[in-house]
């Protein structure tokens, strides 16, 4: 399989058949169809069986899935067995309510450690994760190797805050400040706006 190949459409598809595919395991389901499949995750059942096509064969005709298999064919392609360690910096209302939130409950990613500017944040635990000052970024990515981050700084501080960032060897951010971010090639930056979103879903309620 070239991985290389797979469209980004497609590869932002994997997370959620993985989680479904879970949860049918967990409810002791063998096999599925790929219209039933269809029907529980909301996406077309041609675009389910061109998104696995890209993988060969994963299912057999007549039979559709077998659910165990398909799901640890997405585990080792997703490498879940592999916990991701992610930082978040910025720890304000956005930050705080992420730090809250249980990623390792519905995934295999877990913030680990938060940073902030702010002294009376530093020291605190926020939903299990230890705040340190920013001064610490350096020594801290490189003790936690860790490689992802979540931004949730002002957008007046994205920018610096995602230099910083790449210098410490951060490979991918996850931006949900308003800002475009400037990274070398080799960094990848999902941005995530929710006013823009938000926006988005209104002005198509409106012209729809
Ligand atoms: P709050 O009400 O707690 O300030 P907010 O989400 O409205 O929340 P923002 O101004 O967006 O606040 O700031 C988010 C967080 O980012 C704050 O906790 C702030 O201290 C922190 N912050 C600001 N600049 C930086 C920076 N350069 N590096 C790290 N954290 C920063």
């Amino acid at each position: 399989m070239n991985e290389e190949r797979i469209p980004r459409a497609t590869a932002k598809r994997l997370p959620l058949y993985y989680r479904h595919l879970n949860l049918l395991y967990n409810q002791g389901k063998i096999r599925i169809s790929s219209k039933e499949l269809s029907e529980s995750i909301k996406v077309d059942s041609a675009t389910i069986r061109k998104d696995f096509s890209y993988f060969g064969e994963l299912g057999r005709k007549g039979y559709g899935y077998d659910i165990a298999h398909l799901l640890q064919f997405f585990r080792n392609l997703l490498d879940q067995d592999e916990v991701a360690s992610v930082a978040l910096v910025g720890v304000g209302n956005l930050g705080t309510a992420l730090l809250h939130y249980n990623f390792m409950k519905k995934g295999n990613t877990q913030i680990e450690i938060a940073f902030d500017t702010n002294r009376e944040k530093v020291g605190e635990k926020i939903g299990d994760v230890p705040v340190y000052h920013v001064d610490d970024l350096e020594k801290e990515l490189k003790r936690k190797e860790i490689k992802v981050v979540i931004l949730t700084v002002p957008a007046r501080a994205a920018q610096e805050v995602t230099s910083q960032l790449v210098e410490n060897g951060v490979e991918g951010i996850l931006n949900f400040t308003p800002s475009r971010l400037s990274v070398p090639s080799h960094v990848r930056v999902h941005h995530i706006d929710l006013s823009i979103e938000l926006q988005t879903l209104i002005y198509f309620l409106k012209h729809n």
